[in-house]
C-alpha cells in the first residue's frame, strides 16, 4: 500500500481519495453503499462541498455514526463574506454529522484569502479553527496564480489543484513548491473531467510524486474498484502507458476545456463543459450517446449564444469560450450528416 503525507496538517492516508461530486447523481442508499465500501477498501480522504447539493447530507448518511474518527472529512465554502463563511460551516456540521471538519476549504476564490484584506475570512477561518470546529485551512484553486500565492504565503496547510498527466511545467512546479513549503497537495480533476480515460496511466503519473493525494470523483461501483485495486496493486510506469500519455499530450495540448463548469451559469442555457469538449468527447468515448435527440437538442442552445462573454470571463484557463463553443459546434454537425 502507498500512503501519501499531507504536508503540515500531518494527515497520512493511502494514495486513493474519494471526490463526492458525482455522489450527487445516486441516491442516497446508492451514495451510503459506495462510501462504505470505499471505506473497507482504505479509502480515508472523503472530499466534498458546500456546493454540490446533498452530497455532504449523503457522508453524513454514511460516517454520521461509529467511523467519524476512523476518517478525514474535507469540505468548501465558496462565501465571499464572513457571514456566508459561518453559515456554510454550519451546515456543513449540521449535514456531515460531526462537530468537526479536517479540511476546510476556500471553493476555488478569485483571489487568495488573506488576514486584513478586508473580507475577513480569513479571520473567520482562524476563529473556526481556535473554536475547533475545523482542522486545517485549506483552498481548492483552478488559477495558477492564486495557488502560488497561497502556497508561498505560508497561510494555508493544503492547496485542492487540477493536476493530472495532462499538467504543464508550471503545475509540476507547483507540485514541487507544495513539498518545499510543506503544504498537502490534493489533486482534483487527475482524469482530467473524463478526457483521460486510461485510470492506469493517469495513476502511474501521479504515482511518481510522492506528495500527491488525487481524489476520484466516483459514481458507479465499477469505477469505486478500479481505483481500489490499484491499492493492492498500484500501476507503475511502463513503455506501453508512457506512450498512451505521450499520445494524448499531443491530443489534448493547448486550450482545451477541462469541464471545470466555472463558466457557468450561462444565460443562454448551454452546457458549456459538455458542448466545449464535445469535438474530443467524440473522439475520445463512445460516439452515439452525444449524439441522441437529447444531446443534439443541448448542442443546439449553442445557436442562442447572445455573446456576453460571461464564460469568458470567468474561466480560469483564459479561453475563448464563445469561440470554442462555436468551433465544436460545427464539428458536431459533420457527425449528423
Ligand atoms: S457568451 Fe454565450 S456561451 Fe458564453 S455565457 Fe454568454 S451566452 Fe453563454
Ligand atoms: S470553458 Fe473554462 S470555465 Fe468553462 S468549463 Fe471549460 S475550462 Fe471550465
Amino acid at each position: 500500500m502507498v500512503s501519501v503525507l499531507l504536508g503540515k496538517t500531518g494527515i497520512r492516508v493511502e494514495k486513493n481519495g474519494f471526490g463526492a461530486l458525482p455522489i450527487q447523481r445516486i441516491t442516497q442508499e446508492e451514495a451510503v453503499r459506495l462510501l462504505h465500501q470505499a471505506f473497507d477498501g482504505g479509502i480515508r480522504y472523503f472530499d466534498t462541498a458546500r456546493s454540490y447539493t446533498d452530497s455532504e447530507e449523503k457522508l453524513g448518511a454514511a460516517f454520521g455514526g461509529g467511523k467519524r474518527a476512523e476518517l478525514f472529512l474535507a469540505t468548501k465554502t465558496p462565501s465571499q463574506t464572513a457571514e456566508g463563511f459561518w453559515k456554510d460551516l454550519e451546515t456543513s456540521l449540521r449535514l456531515l454529522r460531526t462537530d468537526y471538519i479536517d479540511v476546510y476549504q476556500f471553493h476555488n476564490p478569485p483571489l487568495c484569502p488573506k488576514p486584513g484584506d478586508g473580507s475577513g475570512l480569513y479571520e473567520a477561518m482562524l476563529e473556526a479553527k481556535k473554536q475547533g470546529k475545523i482542522r486545517h485551512i485549506a483552498i481548492t484553486n483552478h488559477r495558477l496564480a492564486v495557488a502560488r500565492e497561497a502556497v508561498e504565503s505560508g497561510l494555508y496547510d493544503l492547496l485542492q489543484f487540477p493536476f493530472s498527466y495532462l499538467a504543464d511545467p508550471k503545475e509540476e512546479e507547483l507540485v514541487r513548491l507544495c513539498a518545499e513549503k510543506n503544504v498537502g497537495f490534493v489533486a482534483m480533476k487527475a482524469l482530467s473531467g473524463g478526457l483521460i480515460t486510461n485510470s492506469a496511466a493517469a495513476y502511474a503519473y501521479l504515482a511518481q510524486y510522492e506528495n500527491v493525494l488525487p481524489i476520484w470523483g466516483v459514481q458507479r461501483e465499477s469505477e469505486l474498484r478500479e481505483f481500489l485495486s490499484y491499492v493492492s496493486n498500484p500501476p507503475v510506469m511502463t513503455p506501453e502507458l508512457s506512450a498512451v500519455i505521450a499520445h494524448d499530450r499531443q491530443e489534448l495540448a493547448g486550450n482545451f476545456c477541462r469541464g471545470c463548469g466555472y463558466c457557468l451559469p450561462c444565460p443562454a442555457g448551454i452546457d458549456i463543459p459538455t458542448a466545449a469538449r464535445m469535438s474530443l468527447l467524440l473522439r475520445r468515448s463512445p460516439t452515439q450517446g452525444w449524439l441522441s435527440e437529447d444531446n443534439q437538442e443541448k448542442m443546439q442552445r449553442v445557436e442562442n449564444c447572445i455573446h456576453c462573454n460571461h464564460c469568458a470571463n470567468h474561466c480560469p484557463y483564459g479561453l475563448d469560450t464563445p469561440r470554442l463553443l462555436a468551433d465544436n459546434y460545427a464539428d458536431y454537425k459533420t457527425f449528423l450528416k
